[in-house]
């Protein structure tokens, strides 16, 4: 069972993507997050996991935007965060990133992530979002609070700035719907949606612009954290995506091990 992932074995490998263009051309964001976003989730992601996570980082500069064969082989959920950069994403990459999420890789995708090439991919709609950056109060209400994700997330807490995202949100309808979130412009936004996607896991969190410290706040690194656990996956699955089998009259009869 070679394609099985091994699961209940820690550590969690995490990769953080980001295009980190903000962070070096706009002085205001670089003082915010002066190691970069993905750097600022990652010592978040550090303070409540400990241990139980490994944690890497890869940018778009870097050669195949840091997202080998190798890495993506290597990495059990991949955090995405892109903005200003979507279209330098190579096809190729976002094919091979596609690729191992339906195989069982989880993904995180973050605030304008909900534009990228991956996301548009994976949901097959323009992810498109109504906005506005004026610094309005983000309220985020927990509406699953059994749900892994909102483990331990006060209901609900309050970003003091954010860019406002607003409905209509133009997504499938969420397989399940962890949080939402208000504006104090009287917005409402659907910000925290799980989905599943072959074998994958992916759970999109709004909250995360560039210009506001956000991940720099407790509860948004909750959150995250419990979606690294969520999104890393169930005991069967792959690392490849499936591919069905030519099934003659009666192949299951004698599979006791048959599987999809
Ligand atoms: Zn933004």
């Amino acid at each position: 069972m070679e394609d099985v992932k091994r699961m209940d074995r820690l550590p969690i490998r995490v990769t953080i993507w980001n295009e980190h263009v903000h962070e070096r051309e706009d002085e205001q964001v670089g003082a915010i997050y002066p190691y970069g976003i993905h750097e600022a989730i990652a010592t978040g992601i550090k303070a409540c996991a400990g241990d139980d996570v490994v944690v890497r980082t890869a940018t778009l500069e870097q050669p195949e935007h840091g997202l080998t064969d190798a890495v993506l082989r290597d990495t059990d959920v991949l955090i995405w965060w892109g903005h200003v950069a979507h279209d330098q994403i190579s096809d190729p990459i976002v094919d091979r990133v596609q690729q191992r999420m339906l195989g069982g890789m989880g993904l995180i995708a973050l605030h304008s992530s909900q534009g990228s090439k991956i996301f548009r991919r994976l949901l097959g709609t323009t992810g498109s979002v109504r906005w506005r950056e004026a610094g309005d109060r983000e309220v985020v209400w927990t509406v699953c609070p059994g749900h892994p994700i909102a483990a331990g997330v006060p209901h609900p807490f309050i970003i003091p700035e954010q860019e406002m995202y607003g409905e209509y949100f133009d997504i499938p309808q969420p397989d399940e719907l962890v949080f939402i979130s208000s504006f104090s412009g009287g917005e409402v936004f659907r910000s925290g949606c799980c989905f599943t996607r072959g074998w994958g896991r992916m759970f999109y969190f709004s909250p995360g612009h560039e210009a506001f410290p956000v991940y720099h706040q407790a509860e948004v690194q909750r959150i995250i954290t419990n979606a690294i656990r969520w999104a890393s996956g169930g005991s069967h699955a792959r690392e490849t995506p499936y591919v069905a089998e030519m099934s003659p009259a009666g192949w299951f009869e004698d599979r006791p091990d048959r599987g999809v």
